[in-house]
């Protein structure tokens, strides 16, 4: 008999290294086995031996360790896969189990697709004939395969029914084969006619694709220049080359417009991925990645964690977004990730964004990405023409939002028949509610936040952890009746003031909370985009990528609200988010307009905005992030420490803050209360570490956090490398 040898193990759990087992034969790594760990059988990767001497010193003898309890049969994670899940865990800080979680995500498509069976006519006569049994022969007489119940129900009879014609041997079972759960794009499919620029670009993201190297390129041009068409152009070079492709998107509601239009392109359209898929088609878009059958995904940032088997090309769309941070478990950044993989798997990346991340901005200004530019909208219509409504001259009536020019903006848009755009960034109705007889806010309970109106569902809601309580008649505190006021705006609020004043119009309200989900949202931004409707109100939802054509105008409510927050992005999210929402007007080529309220006309952001000259802003944010010493000139950390009493949580903090080692080129700031002080019950308070080198930033965390005094109870440290939230 063959002597058992041993196989290193990891698990999706926070441990920091792969346990070893037995097993009966040599596996190869990325092979999925279950394993006894303690009393319970979880599933694992076998994995490669850590190469340094970090490995604890007495290794266990072999008669103590237990067998790997049964190999799985799904391919096994590949190499690539496995050095990414290393990478991220060592960037993220985070145990390697963890980011190994992310990719056993779907557990169930690690066993064989169960076969799909259906049931035929035989073609026997059955010996006794019933009405019943006649209409089953008949619905079964169409040639298809039906399952059990399906054919029961068609032919409206008991499934008892289909089974004695089953045991009559009047029909059989048959095992069908499934439809894969994406078709095979075609690379030339129907290639577009690309203008003259396009076919440069093209030809630059063809090349690196053929190089088959790692690569990263931005492609930068505003919004409708065609910058879709170009990664699509690098998407069928490596189709061609035989390679899988990703494609990420922010958000889900954009990926139905970017799978109908890959469709057209590649005559099949991709598979899907994001949190809102079904089980079932979850189970087989894995199976699908896995064993290479599924060719192209268009996914959020967890598709970065599906089992390709042959990827050639990352492209991340709007990669500016802040949507590709995840912000809890293991945080990190999709798009930084993706830039990761293909360095460590050489193959190249394609950045695309009409407001590039100041980060990638400077990459390509240092040439270690490729700058590659759209000048033009593909439609020749020119950006639209920005306004600024000064809010100190023009102020809107008490308790309203618009002012008068952007009243009158509206008015004529609509008699010309053109849609308009209002975009105001606070979902429900009202941010806050008050009793104007004793001044009680409505706060909620386990988070220092304000409850935010839903009118049109009657309740108070905490946008934080979810907290939700009916709109009371009296007020809590003092009693007093019909005395609680909503203060301030929400998309809500703003609708029933547009339907004051238009009653005619048309007006729909798109934010992240409309019931129905993402469903839901697909229909309403589709009938938007057939032009179903003359007004639009929406939150940032809005603001991406969506092409609605008949758009001509787009009022922007309150321009300085991004501006209030005090992190070192304000400025950055700010123009990204005001440019973005702008350019959804006059897609289709027609002149158009995007009217700013503002109280701050003179504030730089806003004055690059009336100019249309990103490289204004560009220039002056890079500048003063140099001087400032923020990133990408610095690295920063957060550190967040919480837990279930504020006194605990502040003084623990503090001990962590004291067992920082003094390292020169390393600022510690903080503790300070975090912004967001309470949320869901537990009290935060924050550091943050700045490094001008990231290697002497994951270095000096690793010390730190080794040798400081460990969280106890309730106490947790979250850390976060390049943080973009600072709440
Ligand atoms: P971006 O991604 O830069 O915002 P898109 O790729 O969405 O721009 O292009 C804007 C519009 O122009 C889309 O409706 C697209 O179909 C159209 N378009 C772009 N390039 C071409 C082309 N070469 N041929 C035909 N239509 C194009
Ligand atoms: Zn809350």
């Amino acid at each position: 008999m063959r002597q058992p040898v041993p196989v290193e193990v990891l698990l999706p759990y926070a441990l920091e290294r792969p346990y070893t087992y037995l097993s009966e034969r040599a596996l190869a790594a990325g092979t999925i086995v279950v394993v006894p760990l303690g009393t319970r059988q979880v599933l694992g990767a076998v994995w490669e031996q850590a190469q340094q001497a970090e490995r604890p010193a007495q290794k266990m003898p072999t008669s103590r360790l237990k067998p790997v309890e049964e190999v799985l049969p799904a391919p096994p994670l590949p190499a690539p896969l496995r050095r990414l899940v290393d990478f991220v865990a060592d960037y993220t800080l985070s145990p390697p189990g963890m980011v190994l979680r992310m990719v056993l995500r779907v557990p169930a498509a690690l066993a064989p697709e169960k076969p799909l069976r259906a049931l035929r006519l035989t073609g026997t006569e059955p010996e006794r004939m019933t009405a019943a049994r006649g209409r089953v022969m008949e619905a079964a007489g169409d040639g298809l395969a039906w399952t059990k119940a399906g054919l029961a129900e068609q032919a409206g009879v008991s499934p008892g029914v289909v089974d004695g014609l089953l045991k009559a041997g009047v029909l059989e079972e048959v095992i069908v084969p499934r439809q894969p759960a994406a078709g095979v794009p075609k690379p030339d499919f129907k290639p577009p006619h690309l203008s003259a620029q396009q076919k440069q670009a093209a030809g630059e993201v063809r090349d690196l694709v053929k190089a088959r190297r790692f690569a990263v390129s931005l492609i930068e041009g505003v919004t409708g220049a065609g910058k879709t068409e170009v990664f699509f152009e690098a998407v069928a070079e490596a189709l061609a080359a035989g390679r899988q492709v990703l494609i990420l998107m922010p958000e889900i509601a954009l990926t139905a417009a970017a799978l109908e239009r890959f469709a057209s392109r590649f005559g099949a359209a991709p598979a899907e991925w994001h949190s809102e898929m079904a089980p079932k088609q979850r189970e087989r878009v894995w199976r699908g990645v896995a064993d290479g059958s599924v060719r192209a995904v268009i996914g959020a940032r967890s598709a970065l964690f599906l089992p390709f088997c042959e990827l050639g090309l990352i492209v991340v769309d709007e990669e500016h977004d802040g949507a590709y941070k995840q912000e809890e478990g293991v945080i990190y950044h999709a798009r930084d990730m993706a830039v990761a993989y293909g360095h460590l798997a050489g193959f190249p990346v394609i950045l695309s964004s009409a407001t590039p991340s100041v980060e990638s901005r400077v990459n390509a200004a240092r040439g270690r990405y490729r700058d590659i530019r759209l000048a033009e909208r593909f439609s020749g219509g020119g950006p639209p023409a920005i306004e600024l409504i000064d809010l100190r001259a023009a102020p809107p009536e008490r308790g309203k939002s618009l002012a008068p020019p952007l009243a009158e903006a509206l008015e004529s848009n609509l008699g010309q028949g053109r849609q308009s755009l209002l975009f105001l960034n606070r979902r429900g109705y009202a941010p806050l509610t008050l009793c104007r007889h004793c001044g009680h806010r409505f706060t909620c309970p386990n988070c220092s936040a304000w409850l935010v109106e839903h009118r049109f569902r009657g309740v108070l809601a905490c946008h934080h952890c979810g907290y939700e309580e009916r709109r009371p008649d009296a007020c809590p505190q003092c009693g007093a009746e019909e005395s609680l006021v909503a203060c301030g705006p929400g998309v809500e609020r703003l609708q029933e003031e547009v339907e004051t004043l238009f009653p005619e119009a048309r007006s729909l309200v798109l934010s992240s909370d409309l019931a129905g989900g993402v469903k839901r949202l697909r229909l309403e931004l589709a009938a938007v985009a057939r032009g179903e409707a003359d007004i639009v109100i929406g939150t940032q939802l809005v603001a991406k990528g969506h092409n609605f054509p008949n758009l001509t105008l787009v009022g922007v409510i309150d321009a300085d609200l991004g501006l209030a927050q005090a992190d070192p992005r304000a400025a950055e999210r700010t123009f990204q988010l005001l440019t973005q929402v702008s350019g959804r007007a006059g897609r289709a080529g027609q002149a158009s307009r995007a009217v700013l309220q503002t109280w701050q006309p003179m504030h730089p952001v806003i004055v690059a905005l009336a100019a249309g000259d990103p490289e204004a802003f560009y220039h002056a944010e890079i500048d003063s992030r140099r001087r400032g010493g923020l990133p990408p000139f610095a690295r920063l950390a957060a550190i967040i420490v919480s837990g279930a009493e504020r006194a605990e949580t502040e003084a623990y903090a503090r001990a962590l803050a004291r067992a920082a080692p003094r390292q020169a080129g390393i600022d510690l700031l903080g503790p300070a209360e975090a912004p967001l002080a309470l949320i869901r019950g537990r009290y935060r308070f924050r550091l943050l570490a700045r490094a001008h080198a990231a290697k002497r930033l994951h270095a000096f965390l690793r010390a730190w956090l080794a040798e400081g005094p460990k969280p106890r109870g309730s106490l947790r440290v979250a850390v976060d490398i390049d943080p973009l939230s600072f709440l």
